[in-house]
């Protein structure tokens, strides 16, 4: 098999001849909210990761539904692009303007429409972040649990079918999520699924819309569920002292399906990285887990004293706990840094995220093959990762100005995504397709499922319009 490239090439296509008049209608029914600074299109133009920028002919900020349908339905007729923006915080190219058209920022749709205790569910729209979101329930003794480490938008959250460190415990948005309000290709308002916890009616557009990108529709409302913050929250951290022990003690874990709510791995690189980024205090540059654990205290204590005794025998020492909230908010702060952090090993460098995941029992042998291959092609490539799912993350870093080296990193990266393959799992847990996965992609379901994928879209956006280039590739096979 011939070895895949990290990125299908990211070919910048014609503007569609008919955005610049949507440009002028759009400037004059939305005045400010309309913007075709020079800044403004450049921000929208990429997102997180690698900074590529392919800027939109203009940015609009709608506040309702009806502003969406309405500026999608102008784009539709004039066949301009359209490309959805949440807080940009995308981390594969998803918001690269190929040819151009029109950003649609959700950022003011950020109203929390509905909060229902009784039910543990609320409605938002989709601009809300999730910090917002849970500032607003706090109070009712709510959380939403799932936790991009960045405070990305709920709808571009659904969009990407996100997760983050809860997500061993509580899931993802595709579990997560119970409806949506989606405008379509063509501009029309649906409601999709509804408060029910389930349904048989019909086809599920709800997990079809999740995870779309951009590509299929704009998600401009969301229903969610909530959870009642438990009872006791302990969080800990215990270290190793190699890699494959810290790997071997969260499969064991997994595999006696002890409800951590967390667990997350840093190898040694990474935790040098947030030792000196977030400042942490007492700690050893090894591979270390953080973990939470959430339920009645009795409960609590009993996971927590069957873990211990599982990682004595991996070899763990240093087992710590975070006993305050200060504390605990700390140590959790360092974990969604952990990113910056890394970048910050080599400041100036590029990076290439990879979202590797697998089935518990062969993570690690995956991670310990992807390390190896790091150390083979003399790349800094620190590890952290939401291990208790077998999701972690290799971030790739490389001087964009030395071609070699670049090319050692796409090597690895695309390595990491066949090697995951190769086990049976996906090149992407959590992050999505965007432009630098869909050869991944096609490797992962093979044509025959890609043509299926292809129709979808064909069949709901007919034009092409939304968010071009993106999660499914272009070329057309036949069904
Ligand atoms: C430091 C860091 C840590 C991260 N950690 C995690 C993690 O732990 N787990 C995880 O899952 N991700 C993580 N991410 C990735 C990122 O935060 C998620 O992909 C997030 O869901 C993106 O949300 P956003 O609002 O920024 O969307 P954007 O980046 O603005 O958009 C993402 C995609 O969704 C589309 N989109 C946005 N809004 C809508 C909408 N309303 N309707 C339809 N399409 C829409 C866009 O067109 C684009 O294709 C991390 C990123 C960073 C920078």
């Amino acid at each position: 098999m011939p070895r895949m490239s990290v990125a299908s090439p990211i070919t910048p296509q014609p503007p569609a001849p008919g955005t610049a008049g949507v440009v002028a209608a759009l400037a004059s029914r939305f005045g400010a909210r309309l913007s075709t600074a020079t800044a403004d299109r450049e921000a929208h133009g990429h997102g997180e990761g690698l900074r590529d920028v392919f800027a939109p002919h203009a940015v609009v900020w709608p506040e309702t539904t009806a502003e969406v349908a309405e500026i999608v339905a102008l784009c539709a007729a004039a066949l301009a692009p359209v490309i959805p923006f949440g807080t940009g915080t995308s981390l594969e190219g998803h918001l690269q303007a190929l040819a151009g058209g029109i950003s649609i920022d959700l950022s003011r749709m950020d109203r929390v429409l509905a909060i229902n205790a009784a039910d543990l569910d609320c409605r938002v729209e989709a601009g809300v972040t999730r910090e917002a979101l849970n500032h607003a329930i706090r109070d009712q003794g709510l959380f939403f649990p799932l936790d991009p480490g960045a405070n990305a938008s709920l709808g571009g959250m659904a969009a990407t079918r996100a997760s983050g460190t809860n997500a061993v415990r509580y899931g993802t948005m595709r579990d997560v999520t119970l409806g949506l309000t989606v405008v379509t290709a063509q501009g029309k308002i649906i409601h999709t699924g509804g408060r029910a916890r389930k349904s048989a009616a019909g086809y599920d557009l709800t997990r079809l819309y999740i995870g779309s990108e951009g590509t299929l529709g704009i998600i401009t409302e969301i229903q969610l569920r909530l959870f009642g913050i438990p009872e006791q929250i302990s969080a800990a951290t215990v270290q190793f002292p190699a890699l494959e022990h810290a790997v071997e003690a969260v499969m064991a874990v997994m595999q006696c399906a002890i409800p951590v709510a967390r667990i997350e791995l840093l190898d040694t690189l990474q935790m040098q990285a947030c030792i000196a980024w977030s400042r942490l205090e007492g700690f050893v540059p090894a591979p270390t887990l953080f973990i939470e654990f959430h339920g009645s205290p009795a409960g609590v204590a009993e996971q927590i004293s069957t873990v211990r005794d599982l990682f004595d025998g991996f070899g763990g020492s240093q087992f710590r706990f975070a006993e305050t909230t200060e504390a605990r908010s700390r140590l959790w702060e360092a974990r969604h840094q952990a990113y910056h952090a890394a970048r910050g090993l080599a400041p100036g460098k590029d990076s290439y995220s990879t979202d590797a995941c697998v089935p518990i029992s062969r993570l690690a042998e995956c991670i310990a093959g992807c390390r190896a291959e790091a150390e083979a092609l003399r790349l800094t490539a620190p590890i952290v990762g939401h291990v208790g799912d077998g999701n972690f993350h290799m971030l790739v870093l490389f001087d964009p100005e030395d071609a070699d080296e670049r090319a050692r990193a796409e090597q690895l990266v695309a390595s990491v995504s066949e090697r995951a393959i190769a086990m049976g799992g996906t090149c992407t847990g959590e992050h999505g397709i965007g432009l630098h996965k869909l050869d991944a992609l096609v490797l992962e379901h093979g044509e025959p499922a890609i043509a299926i994928m292809q129709a979808i879209k064909a069949a709901l956006d007919p034009d092409g319009i939304m968010n071009p280039g993106k999660t499914v590739p272009s070329g057309r096979i036949p069904l």
